[in-house]
């Protein structure tokens, strides 16, 4: 019998022995194409020799040294690398273990920003719907997927949520983008008017949604749009860059694209590419000002905030993308992986969207295209495409978002940076292989 909880419950998973490039090997041989780098995570691939040699030297010098007493070399080299590469006005990093520690650190930043500056009033966190922040307490209540969400509401801080942009379920017929721009970020203005304006300490947003609607971009201009709200009612924008940031849409910031800098951005996964467990909070010099003035410190902290192993990680990793111009590949792979999606998939009866930017694309299942209209959940579609690509050797992330009040279909894909090619090829075929296979096995529970 396992102790493990996550085998317990997860009988059927292989066992992972080894990673070697893009791909992984369980313990009977079988090797999978890593097409969703786990969930968006492993940026270079896996076991890169340059990230191990850089993790072999910090280890024989020191493992660890907590914060209370010590600064490192590793993480303050992390943060000087993160600030030269970051937007203007973002020159203070907060590191700590991974995404939702992230978030949590940002949520409670802006908050003790206003505290600082005598606006101590200031309690609301205003977010989105279809979004997701993390699995603790305040990174789930910032959240706004309700299947997550739905049985620990009685424990969450109340936040207020906004639609998300999202052009393929929200666009109507006929409505131009600048419209569409408007419209969705008027909601955040009226939210704030609502709350009132003096009573909101921040929006939160993924600049490109993730695991809960499948890599959506916003349409132009819907961020500046919003960056001109936050700034009118002196609301702090979040950016979570968690998933979608540190180079995974061809920029390393994906906010760069929509040419917005927040005040605070979160990010994590790529950052350490999965070699350790590496997160981290970019925040506005007037952030960092108004603790230096104010109390003088930010009043949170984790034993395991900025490790050095996960600095060292995070400095290899990022160091490598930028030696190696592998921003340059994540352009180039992603606008070949689109053409081969909307190829293999553009005329399927059952994909309603094909979107993303760079290395980070998802298909949307529907099953009547024409009205957008999504599966029966209890089918559990997603689950069928991950068991019929990992059958054919091949990961991708599949998860159903809540869409107008169902849950519906989508497949990630968010493959290594160091991805030819042949990769993407074989990543397609496998795909559309195992997304008929999920179809037919819909037909045949059913008959
Ligand atoms: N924010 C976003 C946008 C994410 O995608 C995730 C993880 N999927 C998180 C936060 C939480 O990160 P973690 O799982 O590392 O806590």
């Amino acid at each position: 019998m396992t102790h493990l909880l996550h085998r317990a419950i997860h009988a059927k998973l292989p066992v992972a022995v080894r990673g070697e490039g893009v791909r992984l090997f369980d313990a009977e041989g079988r090797a999978y194409i890593d097409a969703s780098g786990g969930a968006a995570v492993s940026c270079l691939g896996h076991a890169h020799p340059d990230v191990l040699a850089a993790l072999h030297a910090q280890l024989d010098r020191m493992a660890y040294a907590h914060t209370g007493f010590f600064t490192t070399e590793a993480a303050e080299r992390l943060a000087d690398r993160l600030v030269a590469d970051a937007p203007d006005g973002l020159d203070h990093v907060y590191l700590v273990s991974g995404g939702s520690e992230a978030i949590e650190a940002a949520l409670k930043m802006a908050r003790q920003y206003f505290v600082e500056k005598g606006e101590p009033q200031r309690r609301h966190i205003i977010a989105r719907r279809q979004s997701y922040h993390g699995n603790t307490l305040g990174a789930l209540a910032a959240g706004g997927n309700e299947w997550r969400r739905a049985q620990f509401r009685p424990l969450l801080v109340e936040t207020h949520h906004i639609d998300p942009c999202f052009a393929y379920r929200l666009q109507q017929s006929g409505e131009s983008d600048a419209d569409y721009a408007a419209r969705a970020a008027g909601q955040l203005e009226a939210k704030i008017l609502e709350l009132g304006a003096d009573q909101v300490i921040a929006f939160v947003a993924e600049t490109v949604v993730g695991a809960t609607a499948g890599a959506v971009p916003p349409v132009a201009d819907y961020l500046k749009r919003v960056r001109a709200i936050c700034d009118k009612y002196g609301v702090l924008l979040i950016l979570d860059e968690v998933m979608c940031g540190m180079g995974r849409t061809g920029t390393l910031h994906a906010c760069e694209q929509d040419g917005v800098v927040p005040d605070l951005m979160t990010i994590a996964k790529g950052l350490g590419g999965g070699y350790q467990p590496v997160g981290a909070v970019l925040l506005s010099s007037a952030i960092f000002q108004a603790f230096a003035e104010g109390s003088g410190f930010f009043q949170h902290g984790h034993t395991y905030m900025a490790h050095p192993m996960a600095a060292a990680a995070g400095l290899a990793v990022q160091e490598i993308i930028r030696r190696d111009g592998l921003l340059q590949n994540v352009v180039t792979m992603g606008d070949y992986l689109e053409t081969c999606l909307v190829e293999r998939l553009g005329n399927h009866h059952h994909v309603g969207d094909i979107r993303g930017r760079g290395l980070f694309r998802a298909i949307e299942l529907v099953a009547d295209r024409a009205v957008k209209f999504p599966f029966d959940p209890g089918l559990k579609l997603n689950g069928r495409i991950k068991k019929e690509a990992m059958a054919r050797g091949l990961m991708v992330y599949p998860m159903g978002g809540t869409i107008d009040g169902q849950r519906g279909d989508h497949v990630l894909l968010a493959p290594p940076f160091i991805l030819t090619r042949e990769d993407v090829d074989q990543i397609v075929e496998r795909l559309g292989d195992a997304v008929d296979a999920a179809i037919a096995s819909l037909s045949r529970a059913a008959g």
